[in-house]
């Protein structure tokens, strides 16, 4: 059995592809929770904008769970805004915050890329918050930072979503303009937070499953430009895509990130035979992959033995880091969230994965 690692030193090996000693929680989309707000006194909206809150926010799931890394910010809209996205946090509840309007001229021809893009909006708060969190956790625990990709940010939060959803299928013209013109910005948004102390970028990619486009489409008009933001952005990174990816798990592959993750859509035997084909096509003995338990399903509504077996399930079909299938639902319990770290755990000897050393 290899040396026992502590989650930094255990995320490295399985972003190198390398023997790890046990299965690991990987913390790599948000974490943030109600119960935990409440317990560390620090809430939405007031986190989204303020570093040391974000950071509180950021590292309770590790301290309270060990679930392993801490991952900011806590939402999608991050980088439509300084493209003109407007916002509401809700400041009297407790919600994600979501769009209240875009641009006037939202057609990729028209937008106005910001040139200092760390300067903009929340992305100097959110430099901070890392800062903050590789200071204090550097070589012991993974600190991560997502980015919502062009697509996905792009068609949820600053173009007409059906316009650009019938892009697609009548004028991909259009989408390939709208990657040329958005593209660096993004790059160069995943590298700041590179740079403030984030050790590994989450690239989600959300509205591009099987569920919203085909896998003829996500080949044509997505699968390239990952490919090439992967290239260009400093590893390691994990491409996370939820909804159905069955048919598309080949090319996430392919688009080379260090690993990937799916949701419960997508079946985790499923995504093992395709995994092993692709392996094989592309000569690698293995490649890590993650998920994919129901934030809200299983992990919200418990209890905690039927999240225990679940994990246990999980394990033996052969998932190497265990993760809700999307953000953590903000409604579930400390204790689902600590049982789900402790069931990878205790599971963890009889796992399959091909990662583990014995
Ligand atoms: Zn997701």
């Amino acid at each position: 059995m290899a040396e026992e690692m502590n989650p930094y030193e255990r995320f490295v090996a399985l972003a190198e592809h390398k023997d790890i000693d046990r299965i690991p929680s990987l913390n790599h989309l948000s974490s943030v929770t109600i119960p935990l707000m409440r317990k560390y006194n620090v809430k939405w909206p007031e986190a989204h904008f303020d570093p040391a809150m974000m950071t509180k926010l950021a590292e309770a799931s590790w301290l309270d769970c060990k679930l392993e890394g801490m991952c900011v910010p806590f939402d999608l809209v991050v980088e439509a805004e300084p493209l003109g996205a407007v916002c509401d946090y809700h400041p009297d509840k407790i919600l994600w915050p979501s769009c209240i309007s875009r641009p006037e001229k939202w057609e990729p021809k028209d937008l106005k890329i910001p040139d200092d893009p760390q300067n903009q909006m929340r992305i100097p708060v959110i430099c901070k918050a890392l800062n903050m969190l590789h200071e204090k956790y550097y070589g012991k625990v993974p600190v991560v930072a997502y980015i919502n990709c062009p697509y996905t940010s792009y068609s949820s939060y600053v173009g007409e979503t059906t316009d650009v959803l019938i892009w697609c299928r009548t004028n991909p013209e259009k989408i390939h303009e709208m990657w040329d013109v958005l593209i660096d910005y993004y790059i160069d948004i995943a590298n700041i937070f590179r740079e403030a102390g984030a050790d590994m970028i989450t690239l989600r990619e959300e509205g591009t499953s099987s569920d919203n486009m085909s896998p003829k489409h996500f080949r044509e008009l997505i699968k390239p430009y990952l490919t090439e933001m992967i290239k260009r952005i400093k590893k390691p990174n994990l491409l996370h895509i939820c909804g159905l990816t069955t048919p598309i798990i080949g090319d996430m592959i392919e688009c080379g990130a260090n690993m990937i993750s799916f949701e419960e859509r997508t079946k985790t035997t499923e995504g093992d035979e395709e995994r092993n084909k692709k392996c094989a096509e592309l000569g690698i003995p293995r490649y890590p992959i993650g998920g994919n338990l129901s934030a809200f399903g299983l992990l919200k509504e418990g209890p905690a033995e039927r999240v225990n077996g679940a994990v246990r399930r999980l394990l033996q079909q052969g998932i190497d880091f265990t993760m809700p299938g999307c953000d953590w639902y903000i409604e579930i319990p400390i204790e689902h969230m600590c049982e789900f770290v402790n069931s990878t755990i205790q599971y963890s000897p009889e796992a399959i994965s091909k990662f583990i050393k014995r």
